[in-house]
């Protein structure tokens, strides 16, 4: 875990970036002292504050491998708050640009998961753990060849998105509103069946569209026992609950 203070400045450390930052954002050369600090944060937050004249920063620890001018473009954005300016968009561009990379959307995910960040979610569940069920269902119809996504059960109930697979992280999401006594499991598991079948067939570019659920997605869909069955049950659950248009449950 990277804890690097460089109060001093007079380094190429993070307190002189921060230094440079103070200079280029109040347009001075007597800028107050930065005391600025790779900080062990559960995501990518920073923070900035002002006390005895003197500045704070602390930076995530995920950004401690993360370029110079990436830095510098985030102690802008930070010391700008801090002086109530606006911040220069190129600061933002650059900023934004690597803290969306994949890259670094996994390691701020995975240090979540290290430092035991409060995540709500989980496979477990109060009807069915999907672990368990993820195991089944790839003996069952997959010979055992998926490689088992980080599954979960979804913090919020929605009824519009019931399943999510997500290739980049990796990831199985299940909505909570199926974790219900009254959800029969294989109606789970046809959700879970679905999003399995997005790890088998993964998305294709064709002539610019993103075709998720191609022919062979389709077929293997049908080879779920309870198919039509399960369908039917998940337009029940998904129905309106404002009259005009019909609202079906989408498992995407
Ligand atoms: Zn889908």
């Amino acid at each position: 875990m990277a804890d690097l203070d460089n109060s001093g400045g007079g380094d190429n450390g993070l307190g002189s970036i921060f230094d440079a930052a103070m200079r280029e954002v109040t347009k001075q050369e007597n800028t107050p002292r930065v005391q600025a600090r790779f900080y062990p944060y559960a995501g990518l937050s920073s923070t900035i504050r002002l006390r005895n004249g003197r500045v704070y920063a602390r930076v995530s620890d995920v950004l401690s491998e993360s370029p110079p001018n990436v830095l510098f473009a985030l102690a802008c954005i930070l010391v700008a708050k801090l002086y109530r300016v606006k911040t220069r968009k190129e600061h933002e561009r650059v900023y934004h640009e690597y803290a969306t990379s994949p890259l670094v959307l996994d390691a701020t995910e995975t240090t979540r998961r290290n430092r035991g960040y409060k995540i709500l979610t989980s496979p477990l569940g109060r009807t069915c753990n999907l672990e368990e069920a993820f195991a089944e269902l790839n003996e069952r119809y997959f010979g055992g060849a998926l490689k088992r996504p980080v599954l979960s059960w979804s913090q919020g109930r929605t009824r519009r998105v019931l399943g999510h697979h997500d290739h980049v992280h990796d990831t199985i999401t299940i909505s909570q509103t199926l974790d219900s006594p009254r959800v029969p499991r294989f109606v789970v598991e046809y959700v879970l069946y679905h999003e399995m079948l997005h790890i088998k067939h993964s998305p294709r570019a064709v002539g610019g569209r993103t075709i998720y659920h191609g022919r062979e997605f389709r077929d293997d869909e049908r080879r779920f026992e309870r198919f039509d069955e399960a369908l039917k049950f998940l337009e029940q659950i998904a129905s309106p609950v404002r009259k005009r248009r019909r609202r079906r449950g989408r498992v995407v």
